[in-house]
């Protein structure tokens, strides 16, 4: 969508239209529900040689995802991918490593149950540096559901993945990284079912802070919106003026990595009782949102301190932004339109898109947050293919326009609530001083 269609979309007069579309963009609804959900937990396969090839794949190491793999005759391969329950949305995750004992291509066939081949496959020679495979090494299969890999294979590991691989172990170093700032706390604030840290991040230079809720990666695969929530909050973090001035009043509660589980084991979308985090807000039957919970809910003390914004990072086919209708009431007031309108002008030649969410009762982080606190809440989604480098820098815009927005508002509401404190104890004063203030 480009620019003139979002002020168009932003219109009112057409929100009937607006609703139309936004149902038919919406995700998937919710397709599992708790208790009747269980997870397929077929054991991973650690590693699997081909003899006769001298071909050996590995899927032995966090997030890496095979569900069984096929000699179909010499330099070729099948890959079946399997997701962890059914049904699911179709966020086809895959990562492995090969290597052979010689130089050579090979032909790798991914095939899917219950899925069709989604994510261009990324590779890496160290598992760090990621590089997109070449459109040429690449063939959809005949039937459009899967994909045939064309692979120059040796001695040294080949990693294959869905996306560059940003995985626990990343983020975790990433936190460790902000954690070394002054003004960042790090602490567990929950496990998950099998155990593994829920990290919560406080960023904030403030003992009277008003307060943002920053979260992702409630679904494994998305690793665009890992991209996109890293390069924001490294934004709040820097050392210039804007953003020092935004840690005064602000406090960043962060909790990047909601699913360690399922990011961990290389599943599609859900934790490892088989549920959608992002529809258990609301039931909270699982202990990865219950922690995110009752870490955020004793910051909201209104008048004085509320959470004023809650972003939820997501990834999906484009960028875009599902958010609370201008109509519905948030606090502070329009922000979601002022935001988007200040980021849509910093970013010519740059598509904001912005889809209304419907169905309150929808139990996503996102409604949730409005429900709870009437605070501007949004899915902050990014494109699977969206470009890396286009990722940082308009995420940047946004970080930045978030804080010059947000800034102004909380210094008028602890102006307003210190003008209210005083004079509410203007006689308590008088009494101590030993005035009299009764009838005359
Ligand atoms: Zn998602």
């Amino acid at each position: 969508m480009n620019r003139s269609n979002f002020r168009y979309w932003l219109q009112p007069k057409r929100s009937l239209l607006l609703v139309v579309i936004a149902t038919l963009a919406m995700p998937a609804p919710a397709s599992i529900h708790g208790a009747d959900a269980t997870a397929t937990h077929i054991a991973p396969i650690r590693a699997e040689r081909f003899s006769a090839d001298g071909v050996t794949f590995r899927s032995d190491f966090p997030g890496a995802k095979v569900s069984s793999y096929a000699h179909l005759k010499t330099g070729e391969f099948e890959l079946t991918i399997r997701p962890e329950n059914t049904p699911i949305n179709n966020s086809a995750w895959y990562a492995f490593q090969v290597t052979s004992e010689r130089a050579r291509a090979i032909a790798v066939r991914l095939s899917y149950e219950n899925g069709t081949h989604r994510y261009h496959p990324q590779v890496s020679r160290d598992g760090r540096k990621w590089t997109r495979l070449d459109d040429d090494a690449i063939q959809r299969t005949k039937d459009k559901r899967g994909a045939i890999l064309q692979l120059n294979v040796g001695t040294d590991p080949l990693w294959v993945a869905g996306q560059e691989m940003i995985d626990r172990g990343y983020l975790e170093a990433w936190m460790a990284g902000l954690a070394d700032l002054p003004f960042v706390k790090k602490s567990v604030i929950g496990r998950s079912i099998e155990d593994r840290p829920i990290h919560g991040l406080q960023i904030t230079e403030s003992d009277d802070p008003g307060h943002v809720v920053i979260i992702g990666r409630q679904h494994p695969p998305e690793v665009t919106g890992s991209l996109g929530l890293m390069a924001f909050v490294d934004r709040l973090v820097e050392a210039d003026g804007m953003a020092a001035e935004f840690r005064k009043e602000f406090q960043v509660t962060l909790v990047p990595l909601v699913n360690p589980d399922g990011v961990d084991r290389g599943y599609w979308r859900h934790n490892v009782k088989g549920v959608d985090l992002n529809r258990d807000w609301g039931s909270f039957a699982q202990p990865e949102t219950r922690a995110v919970r009752d870490r955020v809910l004793p910051l909201h003390r209104p008048p004085d301190h509320r959470i004023y914004l809650w972003l939820d990072f997501h990834s999906t086919h484009q960028d875009v932004f599902y958010t609370q209708p201008d109509e519905t009431e948030t606090f502070p007031p329009l922000f979601t339109r002022q935001w988007l309108d200040a980021f849509d002008h910093r970013t010519p030649g740059y598509s904001v898109r912005r889809v209304n969410s419907l169905g309150g009762k929808q139990q996503t982080s996102m409604q949730w947050a409005h429900r709870t606190f009437g605070a501007a809440s949004i899915t902050y989604e990014f494109g699977d293919n969206t470009d890396r480098a286009e990722i940082r820098q308009v995420t940047r815009i946004a970080a930045e326009e978030m804080m010059r927005l947000l800034v102004p508002v909380r210094q008028r509401e602890k102006a307003a609530t210190h003008r209210s404190d005083e004079n509410t104890r203007k006689p308590d004063a008088a009494a101590r001083d030993g005035i009299r203030t009764g009838d005359r």
